[in-house]
């Protein structure tokens, strides 16, 4: 049996930094990640994919406030969950199209992730969604909602956005229904936008609660409790590098967990891009993982074939 691989698609697989972000626009990223994920679908691996939700979910805010006065806005975790049924829809469909006749079935789970409300972000969030306000909008919806609103950029009219914290992903409720639909030959499409946070309340039950998971730490989460053998974050470039946009830039080919440490310590990778990355990759290989790759979308079988990509393995 093929080995399991858990697939992290970056924002670039659904849509493309200049683009609008319309529904075809987003379709023919869809296709073409799908065109690669089949690839990897022939060579015999298992899949369980996630995706990023970044733009969705903003444009989804956009509609819920400019919309505010018809219909009642949803929270944020919300609209998490309707993200991951909209991509899931997207890339169920495309990947179904170009499988047809193999028999494969292609199912999204919408999936909560587990976190702490001790987490220290819940404290100072820091990550921000939604629309810009005006400072006098921006402190009543604080004031209505409960939200954390902070001042974003300097200059222009509405300087104002609500931040959310981005918590450590703890756990992933659905793995053992991932786990069972990938070992009954499935491919499962999990967790996107780093899942529905969600934590356990004090009579031990799951509530969701507004923040944002990164998508990769997530995957690296997720990876681990589906059993995979490798964690495969596809995003825009072909390698992690070292310094990065200087002239001595250089692809990284192999980074060893003690490597991979020193090197994030050192500050190498982009906070918010490559950084957890390189976190998610250390924390999946330390926690057991066989190998993380990062690479591009279009080169993610050759780097499962140790062509290319950054490889993050034990030693
Ligand atoms: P994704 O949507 O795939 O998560 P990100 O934009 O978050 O993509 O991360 C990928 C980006 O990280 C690259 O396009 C690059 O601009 C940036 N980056 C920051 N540091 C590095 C680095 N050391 N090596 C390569 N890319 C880096
Ligand atoms: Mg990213």
């Amino acid at each position: 049996m093929g080995k399991r691989v858990l697939v992290a698609l970056g924002g670039n697989a659904i849509k493309q930094p200049d683009e609008k972000g319309t529904f075809e626009e987003q379709m023919k990223n869809v296709e073409t990640a799908s065109k690669q994920i089949v690839q990897l679908v022939r060579h015999g691996y298992e899949l369980v994919i996630t995706h990023g939700n970044g733009p969705q979910v903003g444009n989804l805010s956009i509609q819920q406030e400019a919309a505010a006065d018809q219909v009642p806005p949803q929270p944020l975790v919300v609209l998490g969950a309707m993200t991951q049924g909209q991509i899931g829809y997207m890339m169920q469909q495309t990947l179904h199209n170009i499988l047809d006749g193999d028999g494969k079935q292609v199912a999204t789970i919408v999936t909560q992730v587990l976190v702490s409300p001790e987490d220290p972000d819940f404290k100072d969030p820091t990550k921000p969604v939604g629309p810009f306000y005006t400072e006098e909008v921006a402190k009543k919806l604080s004031a209505e909602r409960g939200w954390v609103v902070k001042k974003v950029r300097p200059t222009s009219e509405k300087t104002w956005r609500r931040v959310v914290p981005s918590p450590t992903p703890l756990g992933i409720a659905e793995a053992k229904a991932i786990r069972t639909m990938v070992e009954a030959g499935m491919i499962v499409i999990a967790s996107g936008g780093g899942g529905i946070p969600v934590y356990r309340n004090k009579s031990g039950k799951l509530e969701g609660v507004d923040a944002v998971i990164d998508k990769d730490r997530a995957g690296a989460k997720l990876a681990e409790e589906v059993g995979s053998d490798v964690l495969l974050i596809l995003t825009d470039v072909e390698y992690a590098m070292m310094d990065y946009g200087k002239p001595t830039q250089a692809p990284i080919r192999k980074l060893t967990v003690a490597e991979a440490k020193k090197r994030l310590s050192e500050g190498h990778f982009g906070a918010g891009s490559m950084g957890p990355k390189v976190e998610a990759a250390l924390g999946f290989v330390e926690r057991g993982g066989e190998r993380a790759i990062i690479t591009s979308l279009a080169k993610a079988v050759d780097a499962l074939e140790g062509k290319t990509g950054t490889h993050i393995v034990h030693a």
